[in-house]
């Protein structure tokens, strides 16, 4: 039985996370929409020092197991996407500039070495903000990953790797290299006649020479948060900063580790990326709800189902897509924090979130007549900002076919 009751330890922190999203970032919607290439310092040097205390107590645990033991589920990935919900409530595009290790980090932490924790981590426990980031996509790999190019060839006589190509749109990748002490996690093959199995996961560390920004996009929506590319000529890093073995077998074996281990951080990424979708679903509600309430607009709910008006219908359905994404988004996460596999329902958050929150923002625009359109209001800013959802992590389609994948039980050579 799922207990939908928030536990006490997690309010606290939601309404802490509620203030900031309300006077902090809804403060600042406007301006870092129209100053893309900003950074939205007043959410980041709030959240830092939080973030900085986590991280410092998250290395202690993942390196020397230190911290409380645990008895029965946690409660870890329930309370992020809590929050993160809560924070794309506020602002999406500033909650991505949250200062932490990221994806990137959320692979060192599934597949790297202590050592590699207490190399790469630490830094993330100290100093300055810093932010890590995960890099797969490429100008010709998107959804297809067994198109990587990027090379990652070995230098035996110095024993170093030497990356060659390029990342696009790589979320956080500036704030990452360029602008803080941070690092990105890129893929790269080994072996390009291996397929999948020649690619493997790195970490390449800011101030790495050969690596280079070439361009911050400017995009549709969730434009405070940073988007880059980052081209790598001859660039050099440590042989340690493989992540698992550098051995090519293939998938099924057991040395693939780095590989399915970092594969299976999205299983707990998207169900966050779903939250974040149904944070501005719920802002879009919400305002809709209150400007119509203020004409004298309010739902019955007690009608019935002929008697509603068209727009009492819309608003029911709004509610009724809010809700079944919000549900299948907790579903996602308390699975994870149950121990049980949920890459079926990681993608069927994901899939289903990402078309309502693109529906429920276009539908507040609609109901809300030209002030939706305009830009007096931050509806027309959700609907832009709710679309990424649709399509980073898996797009919609991807994710629709691991689902029917999973539920029919075929591969991915049958099902592609
Ligand atoms: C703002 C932003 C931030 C991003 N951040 C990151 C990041 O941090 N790291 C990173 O690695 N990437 C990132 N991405 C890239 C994102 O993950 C890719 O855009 C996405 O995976 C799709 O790849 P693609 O753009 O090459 O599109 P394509 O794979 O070319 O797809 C184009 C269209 O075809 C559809 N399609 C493709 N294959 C199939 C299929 N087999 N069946 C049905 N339909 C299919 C897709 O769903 C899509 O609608 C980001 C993108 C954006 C826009």
């Amino acid at each position: 039985m799922i207990n939908f009751s928030v536990p006490e330890k997690i309010t606290n922190e939601l309404q802490m996370a509620k203030m900031v999203a309300e006077q902090v970032m809804r403060a600042k919607s406007r301006y870092y929409d129209e100053h893309e290439h900003e950074r939205p310092w007043e959410y980041i040097n709030i959240m830092w020092p939080v973030l900085r205390e986590q991280n410092r107590r998250q290395m202690e645990k993942s390196t020397n197991g230190k911290g409380p033991k645990r008895e029965g589920p946690g409660t870890a990935i329930l309370r992020l996407v809590m929050l993160v919900e809560t924070l794309s409530w506020g602002d999406a595009g500033q909650y991505l500039c949250t200062p932490d290790p990221a994806l990137g980090g959320a692979a060192i932490q599934a597949v790297g070495t202590t050592e590699q924790k207490v190399r790469f981590l630490s830094r993330f426990t100290e100093g300055d903000p810093k932010w890590g980031a995960m890099a797969m996509t490429e100008p010709g790999a998107g959804s297809d990953t067994s198109a990587i190019r990027m090379t990652a060839e070995l230098d035996v006589q110095t024993n170093e790797w030497i990356l060659n190509g390029e990342k696009i749109f790589c979320t956080n990748g500036s704030l990452a290299l360029d602008e803080s002490d941070g690092l990105v996690v890129i893929w790269a093959t080994v072996d390009s006649s291996a397929g999948r199995a020649g690619m493997k996961p790195f970490v390449v560390e800011a101030g790495t020479p050969g690596v280079t920004i070439s361009k911050k996009e400017e995009k549709l929506g969730i434009r405070a948060s940073d988007t880059a590319s980052i081209v790598f000529e001859d660039a050099r890093i440590p042989f340690d900063n493989i992540l698992g073995s550098p051995e090519v077998q293939r998938l099924d074996q057991a040395t693939t580790k780095g590989f399915k281990g970092a594969m299976k951080t999205f299983d707990t990424s998207r169900p966050v990326v779903a939250a974040s979708a149904m944070g501005v679903a719920r802002a879009a509600l919400e305002f809709t709800k209150g400007k119509l309430a203020e004409e004298g607009i309010t739902v019955d709910y007690t009608k019935p189902q002929h008697a509603l008006t068209a727009v009492e219908r819309d608003i029911l359905e709004m509610e009724a897509r809010h809700k079944a994404g919000w549900l299948l988004t907790l579903r996602a996460a308390s699975m994870t924090d149950h121990g049980r596999a949920n890459r079926l329902e990681a993608s069927m958050s994901k899939a289903y979130t990402g078309v309502a929150a693109t529906w429920i923002t276009q539908k507040a625009v609609e109901l809300l007549g030209p002030i939706g359109y305009t830009q007096d209001v931050l509806v027309e800013k959700w609907m832009r900002d709710a679309k990424i959802n649709d399509i980073f992590e898996g797009t919609q389609q991807i994710n629709l076919l691991i689902v029917a994948r999973s539920i029919l039980g075929y591969t991915r050579r049958e099902l592609k």
